[in-house]
């Protein structure tokens, strides 16, 4: 295996001030790991209090500049952010495996994706900036128009820090806010080599900190940030929104998901079965929308089964830089909690067919295997709690309405699949499940024009397609009336036939 290039350490205990890469001030550097070697490759430092307070200064002066730069400007700028990424998607590809673990091939789509959302904000965030009205008032103008909310912080997980990054960032930016960036402290280093890319904006409007909780917590407790969008579990969501509630600061919640996978017998299995297992083990099961209960009706469950198992013995494991499928869980503490939650599953009953360790002759590195365990029960905490790994719990169904009700039965409500090919069952389906999304035969697409969030305790608010871009602007109503004519019809003194009468005329309606 390859070392390091030189460009990784170089990204070590820095944060992205004012369009420059600044040795961080504070003292207690944490290493950072390679998940699949367990060798250190770098280390972050956690913000000062003082680092913290100049980003948030900074961002505010910048802030203000940029809501005066033209949005075709805007738009310009983001297209060279965009272009920059793609063509820096090796680099960024190879760090994030270094530092998360996903495979290779992964990573470098996700570069992808960054790139395809900054490019579509660019256009949609220029498209409109408010609407004209039906006047309400014969010869006035009504209109709305769309204002930025000012300095934008984005807390964000390990498992896609660029795209999730670029969702938020973009449509923030292109609204006129400034961004300031707390990555998880697991990819903080491919975070800041994504600055690069953002060196084409004028410095100050995107910023990164790096750091643990506490970091994210002051960013969100500052009185010049101006709205929180969080990305991560709903535990820490919840203190989050708490905070901001303090200061009736704006928020925008994507938490996480627990999302049911339906199969029913007129589903071709075989597709069915690819689609389960890409479902739960993309990213070795570190996905918000990962499909992790699987509801399979009992008159296919069997066939599916064998078809899951077969899928799930062709998966290879292995460093995300070689030629494999599934990548190591990102940290030792991801994995210890993976594996506490399948020995409970065992405990209660659950049969593991597949897996249930860790791959032989991978002796370093936080690997486990991809694996399928069926005689699962619906309140098993396997099906009921976010796993966040590679594990595909089944739960034999006898119809298509207990199916619904236990996709439905959940805290969660972010993302769900059915397989069917039965029309009925595909719109029951769409109307019936409590979920941001419903994917029919095309688990955990996206569209960067369609929006992505969650219900429930799996989120409040929208990223992605113009709900995105409107979760980061103001709208403000605006009324104007040329001729300053006088508001006769309700302006004082009121009219004496207008008066409450005691006793009405019969006949005579009141008023
Ligand atoms: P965490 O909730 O542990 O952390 C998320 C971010 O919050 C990290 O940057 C973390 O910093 C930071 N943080 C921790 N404490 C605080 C605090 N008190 N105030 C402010 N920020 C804080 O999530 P993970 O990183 O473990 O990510 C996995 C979770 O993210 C899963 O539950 C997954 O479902 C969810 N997720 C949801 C998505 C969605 O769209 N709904 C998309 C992707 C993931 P640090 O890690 O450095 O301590």
């Amino acid at each position: 295996m390859s070392t390091e290039p030189g460009w990784v350490r170089q990204l070590s205990a820095k944060h992205y001030l004012n369009g420059v890469f600044t040795a961080a001030e504070g003292s207690e550097p944490h290493d950072v790991i390679d998940p699949a070697t367990e060798r250190r490759i770098g280390e972050i430092v956690d913000a000062s209090v003082a680092e913290i307070d100049r980003a948030v200064a900074i961002a505010n002066e910048a802030q203000r500049r940029w809501n005066r730069t033209s949005m075709l400007r805007r738009a310009e700028l983001l297209h060279e952010v965009a272009a920059d990424i793609r063509s820096s998607r090796a680099a960024l590809g190879e760090l994030l495996t270094r530092e998360m673990g996903k495979p290779f091939k992964e990573s470098a789509d996700e570069a992808l994706w960054t790139a395809s959302a900054v490019d579509y904000y660019a256009e949609v965030g220029r498209h409109e900036a408010g609407r004209v009205l039906g006047p309400a008032v014969p010869g006035q103008f009504h209109f709305t128009t769309k204002e930025p909310l000012g300095v934008v912080v984005l807390i964000l997980p390990f498992n896609y820090p660029l795209c999730l990054l670029a969702w938020q960032a973009a449509a923030a930016l292109v609204s006129g806010n400034a961004v300031i960036v707390k990555p998880s402290e697991l990819t903080s280093l491919t975070t800041l080599k994504l600055m690069e890319s953002f060196r084409h904006l004028p410095p100050g409007l995107i910023q990164v900190v790096t750091g643990h909780g506490r970091v994210g917590a002051q960013l969100v407790d500052h009185h010049d940030t101006h709205m929180v969008a969080f990305t991560g579990g709903i535990e820490t969501g919840r203190r989050v929104a708490e905070a901001c509630a303090r200061q009736y600061k704006r928020v925008l919640l994507e938490t996480s998901g627990n999302d049911p996978f339906i199969v029913m017998p007129s589903a071709p299995l075989e597709v069915a079965a690819r689609g389960a297992v890409f479902g739960a083990f993309l990213n070795c099961g570190q996905v918000c929308a990962a499909a992790e209960r699987f509801y399979v009706h009992e008159a296919v469950h069997d066939a599916f089964i064998a078809k899951v198992l077969e899928e799930t013995a062709r998966i290879r494991i292995g460093n995300g830089l070689e030629k494999v499928d599934m990548g190591p869980m990102a940290s030792h503490a991801q994995r210890e909690r993976y594996e506490r939650i399948l020995a409970r599953s065992r405990a209660e009953g659950g049969k593991v067919r597949i897996g249930g360790g860790r791959p032989a002759g991978l002796n370093k590195g936080f690997f486990v295997d991809a694996t399928v365990i069926t005689d699962v029960l619906p309140d098993h905490e396997i099906v009921n709690d976010e796993t966040f790994g590679p594990v595909l719990p089944v739960v034999k169904v006898s119809n298509f309405d207990e199916a619904i009700e236990l996709a439905n039965r959940s805290r969660y409500a972010l993302g769900s699949t059915v397989y069917t090919l039965d029309l009925t069952e595909s719109l029951r389906a769409v109307n019936e499940i409590e979920a941001g999304m419903v994917w029919v035969n095309a688990p955990l697409l996206d569209n960067d024009a369609g929006p992505f969030g969650g219900r429930k305790q799996s989120g409040m608010g929208r990223q992605l397609g113009a709900e995105g871009l409107d979760s980061f602007r103001h709208t403000k109503l605006a009324m104007i009336d040329p001729q300053a004519a006088p508001h006769d019809f309700w302006w004082f003194p009121y009219r004496d036939e207008e008066a409450f009468q005691l006793n009405p005329s019969p006949g005579k309606p009141h008023g």
